[in-house]
This record gives C-alpha cells, sequence and structure tokens, in this order.
C-alpha cells in the first residue's frame, strides 16, 4: 500500500505517518519528491488499513499496490530514479557506458583494457574475478588477485568498477574493491544474495535471467529495495528462445516495459545477447534508441586470446568506433553521455561503511 500525502507536507506530520505504518507492524519507505513524498507502507495483507491513514489531514490518498513489487513500481516512485556512483549518473536523461574485459586474466591485460576503453569514452569498468561458468573445469576467475587489479586500475583512471558476485559469502569481500556488485543472469533469483545486498551501501547491479520474466526481473530488485539499498540498475541481457543465430535474443521491449512499470534504470548487455562481434554495435545503438540508460560491453585486448567469451568481446579500436555512433544516438535523442570526473570523487577516500543490522565490518 502506498500513502500519498498532500504536497509540501512538513516533517512532523511526516514522521507522523511514519510512525503510524510502523505501530502497524509495517515497514515503511519514504520516497521524496519535489513537492509531494509518497510512503510505502510494506508488510503482509490485510496488516494494514488504509481508513486508519485516511482520516489524518496530510494524507491525499492511499493506493494498494496490487503488483506483486511495490517498492520498484512506478506507483511507489513516481520519477524517474537516477544512481550516481563517483560523480556518474545513470538513469534519467543520462547515459552512460560501461566497458572492460569479460574476465579479468592478468594485471596487463586489465590494465590495457582499462586504459583503452577509458580512453574512448567509458565511464565504468567492469571485469569478472569469479565467473559463474556453465562448466566446472572452465576459468572460474582470479578471485581476490582479480579484484586487486581491477580496484588499481579503476583508481589509477578514477573510474568507478563493476565486477560480479555469485555468492553471500563472499558479500565481505568484493565490498572491499568493488563499486557497485554485479548479479549476474544465472543469480537472478538467488535470493540469500539479493538479501545481503540489500543491508549494503553499494548499487548492486542486476542482470535478467536468461529464462526470467520482466516482472520476475523487478520481483528480484525487490528483495534488494526491501532491506533498505535503494540503488538498483537494471540490465537486459538477452533471453533463451528459439532463435539460433544469436546467443541469447535481446529483449529490446525489456526496456520500455521496465521504463512504463519501474522508475529503475534499464541498462543493456549487447556482449552477451550477442555473442558474436560483429553483432555488439547494431544492439548497442538499438539499446540506446530504446531508451536504455546505456550499455555494459565487453572489451578485450586480443579477444582471440581470451579465457571466456572471446568471440564478443571488441578490439578497442572497434569499441571507439562504438563510443562514436552511441555518441550521436545520445545527441539525436537529447540525452547526455556521461564522461569520467577529471579529478578523484571525495567519496572514495570514505572508509567502508558496517553493513546495516550488523554482522560484518568492511
Ligand atoms: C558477465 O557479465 O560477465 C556475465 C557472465 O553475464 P551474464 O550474467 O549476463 O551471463
Ligand atoms: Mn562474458
Amino acid at each position: 500500500m502506498i500513502i500519498i500525502l498532500k504536497p509540501h507536507t512538513p516533517d512532523d506530520k511526516i514522521q507522523q505517518v511514519i510512525d503510524e505504518v510502523t505501530r502497524a507492524g509495517c515497514t515503511p519507505h519514504v520516497s521524496k519528491g519535489e513537492f509531494r513524498t509518497i510512503i510505502g507502507a510494506v508488510g503482509e495483507e490485510g496488516q494494514i488499513h488504509p481508513a486508519a491513514f485516511l482520516t489524518l489531514d496530510q494524507v491525499d490518498n492511499v493506493v494498494p499496490i496490487m503488483r506483486p513489487y511495490k517498492l520498484a513500481s512506478r506507483e511507489f516512485h513516481p520519477s524517474e530514479t537516477i544512481i550516481e556512483i563517483g560523480g556518474i549518473k545513470i538513469g534519467g536523461p543520462n547515459v552512460a557506458v560501461i566497458a572492460g574485459p569479460c574476465a579479468i586474466e592478468s594485471e596487463q591485460q586489465l590494465l590495457t583494457t582499462a586504459r583503452a576503453v577509458h580512453e574512448a569514452g567509458a565511464v565504468m569498468l567492469r571485469g569478472g574475478a569469479f565467473k559463474p561458468r556453465s562448466s566446472p573445469y572452465s576459468f572460474q576467475g582470479l578471485g581476490e588477485e582479480g579484484l586487486k587489479y581491477l580496484r588499481a586500475a579503476g583508481d589509477e583512471l578514477n573510474m568507478p568498477v563493476i565486477t560480479e558476485i555469485t555468492d553471500p559469502r563472499l558479500v565481505e569481500l568484493v565490498y572491499k574493491y568493488t563499486d557497485v556488485f554485479q548479479v549476474g543472469a544465472r543469480n537472478m533469483q538467488s535470493f540469500n544474495l539479493l538479501t545481503e545486498l540489500g543491508k549494503t551501501d553499494k548499487p548492486v547491479f542486476l542482470k535478467r535471467g536468461m529464462a526470467n520474466s520482466v516482472k520476475e526481473l523487478l520481483m528480484s530488485a525487490e528483495y534488494v529495495l526491501s532491506q533498505g539499498n535503494e540503488r538498483v540498475i537494471l540490465c537486459e541481457r538477452g533471453i533463451k528462445t528459439f532463435e539460433d543465430s544469436v546467443r541469447f535474443t535481446l529483449d529490446i521491449s525489456a526496456v520500455p516495459v521496465v521504463r512504463e512499470n519501474s522508475h529503475l534504470p534499464i541498462m543493456v548487455d549487447p556482449s552477451h545477447a550477442a555473442g558474436k562481434r560483429s553483432l555488439v554495435n547494431s544492439l548497442s545503438l538499438a539499446a540506446i534508441a530504446a531508451g536504455a540508460a546505456g550499455i555494459i560491453v565487453e572489451v578485450h585486448p586480443c579477444p582471440h586470446e581470451a579465457m571466456c567469451d572471446g568471440n564478443q568481446q571488441l578490439l578497442p579500436e572497434d569499441f571507439k568506433t562504438l563510443m562514436a555512433q552511441i555518441a550521436a544516438v545520445t545527441t539525436a535523442l537529447g540525452k547526455k553521455l556521461q564522461s569520467s570526473p577529471a579529478a578523484p570523487v571525495p567519496w572514495r577516500e570514505k572508509p567502508l561503511k558496517t553493513k546495516k543490522g550488523g554482522g560484518w565490518t568492511g
């Protein structure tokens, strides 16, 4: 249920409603707009009665949210959420490009790629240190060693970094090195992992499972949001269909569908959808044109030597061409292509925060 307050309700009157929600045994989630505040009351069905709130004079309306996801819905948060990470904006009128190798293979491979994508205009560096592979005998990633290389490259270039986390037991370790937690397609419904990430204060980049609906993606986002972490970025990366000319079918319609139903930014991964280098540029441009908040794309200095996903990783010079094309589409849409801030951003010098509710410290 959401409780919509009258425009310009003062803080003490907002607090009164929050207290009432808590008293009813529900968890209040507050969304403060420019004029209006909306309070989401999340709890079990029937726990809270709209009539009790409609009698308060600061309450304009009380609306039940019929969807299975609540905090992720547009009703709860009518304006688009913009997520700021180290001076970079994801969502709203902004387009951001995240790039880097599929897997971190060595310090040199990562640094070469990082410098190239940074120079071409990527604003965030990706790289997997824990690789979820279909075969247990395939390269599984460098683990913490890889995370160290990623952090060092990000710091050298003043780029936030993103890396995949595959297991709730790794939250403390990965937290120390990354700026954004990536949840891969295969873990979209690892609810324990999502719950643990919801207790942290770092953004979660949630990829759609290859056999999951958009609705299920939004319900997974709800697991993170309901724990208090409001910074969730969604990602469409292709789904399984009967079509076999591509690795996965990029569901472009997921972009406007998410934007109609949710306030969360949605990005697109053209690399894993295509599975093939030659298709990556077309899918990237289609994604931006459809309203995506940006793309996450794989780049490798020698794709034929890559330890995974060699067929789909772009060469640095291909990536440069792609960036020029993205800049043109972004301008045509009247949106703003994000660029790296010139100076290091102060938040990165902050000490790591403790997880809410205790358990571990950074
Ligand atoms: C990745 O981005 O490295 C990855 C493994 O992608 P996905 O989870 O979408 O398969
Ligand atoms: Mn990959």
